[in-house]
């Protein structure tokens, strides 16, 4: 049996589906975020840029 425990966790930003290795994610506050983009609430109307979602607030 093999098990990959490697904690993951889903990108705060409500329109964003990316789910990110929590250490790889972007801290702001308590929350974690997938990009820069998303953890600034995309200020830009940018898009987090990975393939499948269509976040960019
Ligand atoms: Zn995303
Ligand atoms: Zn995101
Ligand atoms: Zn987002």
């Amino acid at each position: 049996m093999t098990s990959v425990n490697v904690d993951t966790v889903k990108c705060a930003c409500p329109d964003c589906v990316c789910v990110m290795p929590l250490q790889r994610a972007v801290m702001r506050g308590e929350k974690a975020y997938c990009c820069d983009e998303c953890a600034d609430g995309h200020q830009g109307h940018a898009g987090c840029g990975h393939a499948g979602c269509t976040c960019h607030g």
